[in-house]
């Protein structure tokens, strides 16, 4: 039994990760910033802990006495929110750095820190038919404004920590994750949750119309949940030491996504496009050899079936307007 601290753990992806390694059998500590009753999920058998992460005595607090850490902590959200606030996504580099500094000395033995596909050089994903992003595209450095430059510059920090303090770090690329537990409304969803969300709306309402920011034909990939910590667990405990992606190569148009959601559904809609709405660059895909090359796997669950999943819970949720998950940014105050 391990004794391990997720940072995050109030969120959509430290939440799961939090059930899946006490279901493993170890001891966990999880940290969030939020007040326990905006959690996305509680695990009761974990140590939960309410800590602004930005602070360098809290990170002490929240090391001391473990074994290892998953960083999952950030101030973020989907392109709404991102371009919208790229002071607040550059100060999480206050979290990781001063949970690298306490990990360096409180003697943690390794150290997981999540990273995005926001990282990629623009300049590589102008094209909807994108290949596939591989890991050397994030070079010669052009990263999304803000939240992924904040990124980068964290993978920079992870690796000169284990080359300079002989801390064992592991970094993964998140590409796009989506499922049950994640932010659906407030301004942080990203497009699958915001996109069922309007299709549920929609045919409760009978509203007839969607809004699509930009015209639908910029491209992505999703990763569902289950493969995103399957594939988090794995890295951590892997020998890969340069930051890899972990990703579906299931690339598809928010066109795409939108016809996935109304056969899901089974409620068509007429489709306006929003072109001043922010949205990210044209066309990105996770290329998946180095990922395939190491651990002999890649996240591979069909996006219609994850998606069938994510929106019967978030029909759930609208139905019963539980309030749950509504994407504060209280602190952000
Ligand atoms: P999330 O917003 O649901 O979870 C992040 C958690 O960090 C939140 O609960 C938030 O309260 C917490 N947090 C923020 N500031 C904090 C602070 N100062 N101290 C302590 N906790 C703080 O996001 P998520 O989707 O679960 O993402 C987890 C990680 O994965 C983040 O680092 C994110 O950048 C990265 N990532 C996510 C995706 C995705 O598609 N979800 C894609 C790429 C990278």
């Amino acid at each position: 039994m391990k004794r391990i601290v997720v940072a995050g753990a109030g969120g959509f992806i430290g939440g799961h990760l939090t059930k899946e390694l006490i279901k493993k059998g170890n001891s966990v500590r999880a940290v969030d910033i939020k007040p326990l009753n905006e959690w996305y999920q509680v695990s009761e058998e974990a140590q939960n802990l309410v800590l602004d992460l930005r602070l360098r005595e809290n990170c002490y607090q929240a090391v001391n006495g473990y074994n290892e850490v998953f960083n999952l902590a950030a101030d973020m959200g989907g392109m709404g929110f991102i371009e919208n606030n790229k002071a607040a996504c550059m100060i999480s580099v206050l979290i990781n750095s001063h949970l690298l500094l306490a990990s360096r000395d409180c003697g943690i033995d390794r150290f997981f820190y999540a990273s995005s596909a926001c990282v990629y050089n623009g300049d590589k994903q102008t094209d909807p038919k994108n290949p596939g992003l591989k890991e050397s595209d994030a070079y010669p450095a052009l990263a999304e404004d803000g939240y992924g430059w904040e990124k980068l510059f964290s993978e920079r920090m992870c690796r000169h920590f284990m080359e300079d303090f002989g801390l064992t770090t592991r970094v993964a690329r998140f590409h796009n994750v989506y499922g049950p537990f994640g932010t659906f409304d407030g301004g942080r969803e990203k497009a699958p949750a915001a996109i069922s969300r309007k299709v549920i709306e929609a045919s409760i309402t009978g509203n007839k119309e969607i809004l699509i920011w930009g015209d639908g034909l910029q491209t992505r990939s999703f990763m569902y949940i289950d493969d995103c910590i399957k594939g988090i667990i794995s890295i951590m405990y892997s020998d890969i030491q340069e930051p890899i992606n972990l990703g579906s190569s299931e690339m598809v148009s928010i066109n795409q996504l939108v016809d996935i959601v109304e056969d899901i559904a089974g409620y068509k809609l007429e489709r306006k496009y929003d072109l001043g709405a922010p949205k990210g660059v044209r066309g990105r895909n996770s290329e998946n050899t180095l990922i395939r090359k190491y651990l002999n796997w890649e996240p591979s669950i069909p996006l219609k079936v994850g998606m069938k999943k994510t929106y019967d819970w978030i029909k759930e949720q609208v139905i019963n307007d539980s309030g749950i998950k509504k994407g504060t940014n209280r602190y952000n105050k």
